[in-house]
């Protein structure tokens, strides 16, 4: 079946007469329990619910393993980092990925003795040595450099992890490439509405789900039965929304790359963009966001200001066009003052590039 059927089909029950496609959110905290408490898995609102369940199978099946829904994508991260490395332990990160991930790492890993080790992305596959996890962020959010994810999983002995976030499994499959995990945050393309915030561990192997799980039992991370219905049901239109952010998003970088008052047009499916031809093999669509700098900061804020379809907004992946300047974050991504994100959403093409030629074309 083609991708998009099984977006529209993943997760959902058995049809039977009367009932709806996608049963609705499950709100408990206790299930009635009589007896056995292990006779059902729904006795207690923190260790399972149905919704979750539904949801988690769906996206399982998307990502090719099993999937553990958490509160956030950095409830997932946390899930997968902090159990997963003892002190002594060497990590290898991306140095270029999602900041959060790197300040979580200084402030509860190494403190823990846990040795971090951060390369750029396009170099990871050279720095592995001695790694006891190898985590991955590919295409890397902001910079959108890519890695061979088959290959580095050939050559570690480590567990790899893949931040799945930017490609999402319609994008990109980690575990059909060789990682042993994947990791998304759902705030973004997966549910793609910009409307709540989720996180997923996909892992290939039933133990390691298992064990994940029980990280989310101990520490409480769970994801909200309503929130977790919400992204199954948007999960339904995944193709469909990220075949228009991905058209929008290679038109805009073919655009952006034609003009000479803008430099440093980062796609992965532009043809002149770094790792576009490891990036051509090892995704299927490229995602929703383009990079660009227009140098000075007082001129991407004044591109920022003129834009009146796309919102000035951080995160991506959203049906809503938006942009931001990187930098004004502060979080160290080695990245200029004027480095413009820019995340395609699912309005018409053609406004999208209209609103961005006439902001850059601005004088105040
Ligand atoms: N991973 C990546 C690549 C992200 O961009 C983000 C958030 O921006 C996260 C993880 C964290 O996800 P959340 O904001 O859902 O906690």
């Amino acid at each position: 079946m083609g991708e998009g059927t099984r977006a529209v089909h993943a997760g959902l029950p058995e049809s039977s007469a009367g009932a709806p496609f996608l049963p609705g959110p499950v709100l408990a905290a206790p299930y009635h329990l009589p007896g056995d408490p292990h006779a059902t898995p729904y006795g207690y609102g923190r260790y399972a619910n149905p919704t979750w369940t539904a949801y988690e199978a769906a996206v399982g099946e998307l990502e090719g393993g099993l999937a553990v829904a958490f509160a956030s994508g950095m409830a997932a991260c946390t899930a997968v980092l902090v159990p997963g490395l003892a002190p002594g332990d060497l990590l290898v990160a991306c140095s270029d990925g999602y900041p959060v991930v790197r300040a979580l790492a200084a402030e509860h890993l190494e403190p823990r003795g846990v040795e971090v080790r951060f390369v750029p992305t396009a170099e990871i596959g050279r720095a592995l040595e001695g790694a006891a996890m190898v985590w991955l962020e590919t295409p890397s959010n902001p910079a959108l450099d890519v890695c061979d994810v088959a290959a580095i999983a050939l050559v570690t002995e480590a567990p790899v992890v893949v931040d799945n976030t930017l490609a999402t499994p319609l994008g990109q499959r980690p575990l059909e490439l060789g990682a042993d995990m994947s990791v998304s945050s759902g705030s973004k393309a997966l549910s793609g509405h910009g409307d709540l915030v989720m996180g997923l561990v996909t892992c290939a192997d039933p133990e390691r789900a298992a064990a994940v799980r029980r990280w989310r039992d101990r520490t409480g991370a769970i994801p909200g039965p309503f929130e977790a219905w919400l992204a199954h049901r948007s999960l339904a239109t995944l193709e469909l929304r990220l075949d228009r952010q991905c058209a929008t998003a290679l038109a805009l970088a073919e655009l952006l790359a034609a003009r000479e008052d803008v430099d440093g047009v980062r796609y992965p499916g532009l043809a002149a963009s770094p790792g576009h031809e490891l990036a051509s093999r090892q995704m299927r669509r490229f995602g929703p966001m383009v990079s660009f700098d227009l140098g000075r900061r007082e001129r991407a804020e004044r591109f920022l200001g003129a834009l009146e379809l796309v919102a000035e907004a951080t995160s991506f992946g959203s049906v809503h066009s938006s942009a931001e300047r990187r930098a004004r974050w502060g979080q160290g991504d080695a990245v200029g003052e004027g480095f413009i994100r820019f995340s395609c959403g699912c309005e018409d093409t053609a406004d999208v590039l209209a609103d961005v030629e006439r902001a850059l074309a601005a004088r105040t």
